[in-house]
């Protein structure tokens, strides 16, 4: 209504399927009149000094200033002489920890009915530190750099999360038998922010296990925290136990209460430009954005929207194993709209 005022929210559509999937949430929100007026920003054809990337300075303002975003995947360009797309929006908005809700869909059936898991993955370091170089001849190294204060930030996020959205119990996933140092710090930091919300269960588990035990009853755990590899790999294994990439949103949450949504997945180059992608990563990803704006009422409508177009089951994309194309599945969601 004209009551409502007009937020103003940064886009990247991204790579691949990315404007495909970027089309269908600017349509449901046309559709469900979201008053959020988008500001859309692409990937540069020429590294820009100021970020020394291909991602522009204004693009980065833009987030800066709306303080909150949606991003579709972004394949990053071959070639020497600038840093990765996704990590410099990282480093330079500070995007600490990324929230990976996976949840059985309703009238979707896996192996699994019963997942409801949120992977809170540290996303600033770890092995991500870009920090690799050769030794002599045959020999390479690449630096996990644990910091303390990185690792307090994002437990802390974890058990706050927990506290706030009604969870009992935190998992950190470590390898700290072998990675003692680092792992080790990551681990004593969880232990130390447990202390602080003793009305949340905490245990620690080794990745391995915790594998194994995801696979074999997913309702085992609720919130999991972990460094930035092990958060990577354990999504896309929780993707699968709910039907796979096409369905898994993220937010990433930056220092100040920056929130930049997007999709688990990448910019899938072997299915971009065929109207063939699942757009429910990314739908789901912009209702965690409306939620993160307290817009609880669209976030409501579009979400029973979505699941209960998968429910119904008549217009599924091909990866949930239906013939429909992206524009009919998101015609079939407005409709419901
Ligand atoms: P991917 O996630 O793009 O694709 C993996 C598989 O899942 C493919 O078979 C793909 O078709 C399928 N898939 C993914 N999303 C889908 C969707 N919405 N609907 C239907 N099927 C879907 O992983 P990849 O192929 O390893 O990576 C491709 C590119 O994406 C690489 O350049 C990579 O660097 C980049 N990437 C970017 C991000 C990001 O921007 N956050 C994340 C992961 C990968």
């Amino acid at each position: 209504s004209s009551a409502t005022e007009t937020i103003r929210a940064t886009l990247f559509p991204g790579d691949g399927i990315g404007p495909e999937i970027a089309e269908s949430v600017k349509q449901v929100f046309k559709t469900a009149d979201v008053p959020i007026e988008w500001e859309e920003h692409y990937v540069g054809d020429q590294v820009d000094p100021r970020t020394q990337s291909f991602l522009t300075w204004e693009s980065l303002e833009s987030v800066r200033r709306n303080r909150v975003g949606l991003k579709g995947p972004m394949a990053t360009p071959i070639g020497k002489g600038h840093r990765s797309l996704n990590l410099t929006l990282r480093k330079e908005l500070n995007l600490y920890a990324n929230v990976r809700p996976c949840y059985s869909l309703p009238g979707y059936k896996t192996r699994y009915d019963d997942v409801n898991l949120i992977t809170i993955r540290e996303n600033t370091e770890g092995e991500y530190s870009g920090l690799e170089h050769q030794v002599v001849r045959g020999v390479v190294e690449s630096l996990k750099i644990i910091t303390r204060q990185a690792s307090l930030r994002v437990a802390e996020y974890a058990f706050h999360y927990a506290k706030t959205h009604g969870r009992e119990r935190v998992s950190a996933i470590h390898k700290a038998n072998i990675m003692q140092k680092t792992d080790g710090l990551f681990l004593k930091c969880c232990r130390e922010v447990a202390e602080k919300y003793p009305e949340i269960t905490y245990e620690e588990v080794v990745i391995d296990n915790c594998c194994m035990m995801l696979v074999k009853n997913p309702a085992l755990f609720d919130v999991l925290v972990m460094p930035n590899l092990y958060g990577d790999i354990i999504s896309d294994l929780c993707a699968g136990l709910i039907g796979g990439l096409g369905l898994t949103p993220s937010c990433n949450i930056g220092e100040g209460g920056i929130a930049l949504a997007e999709a688990v997945h990448g910019s899938a180059p072997d299915i971009a430009g065929k109207n063939m992608a699942n757009p429910t990563a990314l739908l789901l990803s912009s209702v965690s954005m409306l939620r993160h704006l307290n817009l609880h009422d669209k976030a409501d409508r579009i979400q029973d929207a979505i699941l209960n177009t998968i429910a119904e089951g008549k217009y599924r994309t091909a990866d949930l194993g239906g013939t429909s194309t992206t524009t009919d599945f998101t015609k079939a969601i407005c409709d419901h709209l």
